[in-house]
C-alpha cells in the first residue's frame, strides 16, 4: 500500500490543508493518506493553541466525508516533544514493510528541517514529498538547500525530482495556491469575522461549540 503522512499543527484544520492534500493524493495515487495533529509542536510555541484532543477532533470532522483520508493519534500518545523521525519509525513498526510510506512537508516545514531532530535520519527513512504553493518553482533555491542541509550527492531528475544512490528521493510538488493559514483563521476569530468557507462547516461549528481562539 501507498499511503502519504502529513502532520501539522492543525490549529485549525483549513480547507488549505485539504485542498493540497486532495490534490497531493489524486497526483501521486496515495491509497490513503494520514494526518497525524502534533500533540507538543516544538517549533510553535503558541499561546493559542487549542487542546490536542480538540485539534484531533478537528481534523476527524474535516476528513470525515472525504475518501482515503484517516487520521491518527501517535503524537498525543507519547509523552514528551513530538519529533518527525519517531513518528516516522513508529508509523513503519505499526503497518510493517508491505506499507510504502512517503513524508508530505510544506515547503516552509522542509526548509526548517535542519532544526529538526535528527532530520537527516528522515531521509534515509522514507520518501519526502515537498508541497510548494504555485505552478511553477525555481529548483534552485532547493539544489542548493538540500546540498547544504541535507545531503551532498543528491541530483536534479526531470520531473523536480531529486535522487540520491543511498538516500530515498525527494519530490518538489507544485500544489494549488490556497491562501488560508491556521493563523488568519485565529485571528478572524479573535476580532470577530466570520471563518465561513475557510474551514469546513463542521470544524467551523466545533470551533464555535467549543469556544475555541476567542
Ligand atoms: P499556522 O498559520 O498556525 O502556522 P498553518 O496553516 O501553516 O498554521 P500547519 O498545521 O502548521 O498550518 O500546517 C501543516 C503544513 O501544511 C505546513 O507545512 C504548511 O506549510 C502546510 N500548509 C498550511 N496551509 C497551507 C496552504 N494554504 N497551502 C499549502 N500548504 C499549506
Amino acid at each position: 500500500m501507498k499511503a502519504g503522512l502529513f502532520g501539522g499543527t492543525f490549529n485549525p484544520i483549513h480547507n488549505g490543508h485539504l485542498g493540497i492534500i486532495q490534490y497531493v493524493k489524486a497526483h501521486y495515487a496515495f491509497e490513503t493518506i494520514i494526518l497525524y495533529p502534533s500533540a507538543l509542536p516544538p517549533h510553535k510555541p503558541n499561546l493559542n493553541l487549542a487542546s490536542a484532543r480538540d485539534r484531533l477532533t478537528m481534523v476527524k470532522r474535516a476528513i470525515k466525508n472525504l475518501n482515503g483520508f484517516q487520521v491518527s493519534d501517535i503524537e498525543l500518545q507519547r509523552k514528551g516533544p513530538s519529533f518527525t523521525i519517531d513518528t516516522i519509525s513508529q508509523f513503519k513498526t505499526i503497518f510493517g514493510s508491505h506499507t510504502r510510506f512517503h513524508l508530505l512537508l510544506g515547503s516552509d516545514a522542509f526548509f526548517d528541517t535542519p532544526s529538526w531532530k535528527q532530520a537527516n535520519r528522515i531521509f534515509g527513512a522514507l520518501p519526502v514529498i515537498v508541497m510548494q504553493r504555485g505552478e511553477k518553482t525555481d529548483m534552485e533555491p532547493y539544489a542548493s538547500f538540500i546540498d547544504e542541509h541535507v545531503s551532498k550527492g543528491y541530483k536534479l531528475k526531470s520531473d523536480n525530482i531529486f535522487v540520491h544512490d543511498r538516500l530515498f528521493p525527494i519530490r518538489i510538488c507544485n500544489v494549488p495556491r490556497i491562501d488560508i493559514s491556521s493563523t488568519q483563521i485565529r485571528n478572524r476569530i479573535k476580532s470577530g469575522k466570520s471563518i465561513s468557507g475557510l474551514v469546513p462547516e463542521d470544524v467551523e461549528t466545533f470551533i464555535k461549540t467549543k469556544d475555541l481562539y476567542k
